[in-house]
């Protein structure tokens, strides 16, 4: 029986810098087989329109390297639970657009932090976070999917346990454009162990109890920087930080995760990701590289 090596998915957020398809040049040219863009400038509302040129230059390129999925993460100015009316309705707006830009690249996922309440109640933040989505889905129809990463908890921001991002889902009409995006660094801070390996069978049976296994797209691969259960966000490189090799090992011979995108976040310039990416690839089993071509 013959049967297509899977490709390893990995790679990084790469920068738009002079244009779109640069991303995918900047990914190539590290050995990216998946990266994460921003559509747009991240902390600007304002987004210059595509043109139909940068759309079939994206594209192209896309399809020449091979890279796929791209995925996009949206901007942080966003904050769809936010209890001031016109952050609220800018927000919604801001994602459908956002939304429909993924749409016309041809982007199957784009990422995004739930929200932050300030000064309302997590359950109140919660539920406009879910009619801001419904509104967003109904704005901007299509295939691409949202996908809620899980955050860390600092201040007063949703997502630091699994059983909330489960509830905005759940609150959500529009269930099949919507997914998570599991940050290792954020569940770590947010006081998920898996350095081992029964903690970290744990953590991943308590993600398919309260979330879904199947609502899993995107795994954003960081070292944190400070401890378990800090409630504080910091990116490290790959080794470095408190979750350190194993559980890297763990997630990257997990053939639950093969077909998973696994992209990098960690501080960087080009030669920052490559080098963790090759500190990746060295914790690849004899077992897990007979499956994937790495
Ligand atoms: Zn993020
Ligand atoms: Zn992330
Ligand atoms: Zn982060």
């Amino acid at each position: 029986m013959t049967k297509n090596k899977q490709q390893l998915l990995i790679g990084a957020h790469m920068s738009i810098a002079g244009g779109l398809d640069q991303a995918l040049v900047r990914g190539k040219s590290i050995g990216c087989t998946t990266i994460q863009i921003f559509t747009k400038s991240n902390r600007q509302w304002a987004a210059k329109k595509l043109t139909d040129d940068d759309i079939e230059k994206f594209k192209k390129t896309q399809k020449e390297f091979g890279i796929s999925p791209v995925v996009a993460h949206s901007s942080y100015l966003i904050n769809l639970g936010s209890p001031k009316k016109d952050i609220s309705e800018k927000s919604t707006d801001a994602l459908a657009i956002e939304l429909e830009r993924c749409e016309a690249l041809g982007i199957p996922y784009l990422i995004l932090h739930p929200g932050s309440c300030l000064t309302s109640s997590e359950e109140e933040c919660i539920k406009q976070i879910a009619q801001n989505l419904n509104k967003v889905f109904q704005r901007a129809p299509g295939k691409t999917m949202v996908l809620l990463e899980t955050m860390a908890g600092q201040g007063s921001i949703i997502g630091y346990k699994f059983e909330q991002l489960a509830q905005i889902i759940k609150l959500t009409k529009n269930k099949k454009r919507i997914g998570v995006c599991l940050d290792t660094c954020h569940v770590f801070a947010a006081g998920y162990d898996f350095r081992i390996k029964k903690k970290y069978e744990d953590m991943w049976k308590e993600f398919d109890k309260t979330i879904g296994l199947k609502k899993l797209k995107v795994i954003h691969i960081n070292d944190s920087g400070r401890d378990l259960g800090a409630r504080v966000d910091r990116h490290t490189d790959i080794g470095k930080g408190k979750i350190g090799l194993e559980g890297f090992k763990l997630l990257f011979n997990d053939p639950r995760f093969f077909d998973i995108p696994k992209l990098l976040e960690t501080p960087k310039d080009l030669a920052d990701d490559k080098r963790n990416i090759n500190t990746i690839k060295k914790l690849l089993t004899a077992k897990t590289k007979k499956e994937l071509s790495a």
